[in-house]
């Protein structure tokens, strides 16, 4: 964590330039002490985005990543329906980015990199569904990248300007299906294999934060992303030579240490420190 008090305007452009988009957060950030948090929400038909504050969420208009302001407006947060952060265009991942994940395995000299479709997002409370034929579905919880502008060919050292915050996601992943098939899309990308949330964290390090994982209430995955093979800055500079990014898109980290199958009814959680824990229960679709 960078901060722990609201800092004095200097200090905050000086840590937007180090980590952060500068664009929209800085007006925000003036207002609250220790991170920002964002959430996307539904409440009575409206799609809205606010800042969580406790148990409350103050609305902002416009957008998050452009023009907004903060609003009187109020809601319960257990009055909401949590969306993805974001309605991202693309999702995209990368793997074996922890040698805890890879084990004996050699580290590939560049990121690995696959995609997740937008249709496979959910928010936290919301189900995975495991297909009727599916038999080995595995959680994998991540640090998520949040895309704040539009970068195409950065280099590393400006990398991070490309980036607004981060939030924590379940990968989803059926192993079968990713030893069978030709590529990952069925095994990575099906209908609510994305979980992503519960908030958009800005103004932390991405590059070293907690990664926990339970399932059930059990620890499964407790790794710092200081482990990062490829960091978040070598990651979304990479991503950017071949592909442009956009506000709003995701990019997964990759998972640590080890995953196991989970079964209908299990509760996963993915804790990722500042942004919250990610709750979602599998069900047989
Ligand atoms: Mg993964």
């Amino acid at each position: 964590m960078l901060r722990t008090a609201a800092p004095p305007t200097a200090a905050l452009f000086a840590l937007a330039s180090l980590f952060l988009a500068p664009a929209p957060a800085p007006l925000v950030a003036q207002q609250h002490e220790g991170p920002v948090l964002f959430v996307r929400y539904q409440h009575q038909g409206r799609t809205s985005y606010g800042t969580l504050q406790g148990d409350r969420i103050q609305e902002i208009d416009g957008d998050l990543f452009g023009d907004h302001r903060t609003t009187d407006r109020w809601v319960a947060l257990a009055d909401v329906k949590l969306l993805p952060p974001t309605p991202a265009k693309k999702v995209i991942a990368v793997g074996l980015n922890y040698q805890s994940h890879l084990g004996t395995r050699t580290a590939a000299e560049y990121p690995g990199l696959f995609a997740k479709y937008p249709t496979s997002l959910i928010g936290s409370g919301a189900d995975i569904l495991q297909p009727p034929d599916s038999k080995n579905l595995h959680y994998e919880g991540e640090m998520v990248l949040v895309i704040g502008k539009t970068c195409s060919r950065v280099p590393v050292a400006e990398a991070m300007s490309c980036v607004f915050g981060i939030t924590a996601g379940n990968d989803v992943s059926e192993r079968d299906w990713q030893s069978a098939d030709l590529q990952w899309f069925r095994a990575k990308a099906s209908d609510t294999f994305g979980p992503v949330g519960p908030a958009i964290a800005w103004g932390v390090n991405p590059d070293d934060v907690l990664v926990e994982t339970r399932v059930n209430g059990e620890v499964r995955q407790h790794e710092r992303t200081a482990d990062l093979i490829f960091d978040s800055a070598e990651i979304v500079s990479y991503v950017s030579q071949y592909i442009t990014l956009e506000a709003g898109d995701l990019i997964y980290t990759g998972t640590p240490q080890a995953t196991k199958a989970l079964q209908p009814g299990d509760v996963v959680e993915v804790e990722v420190e500042h942004v919250g824990v990610l709750r979602n229960t599998v069900r047989r679709r």
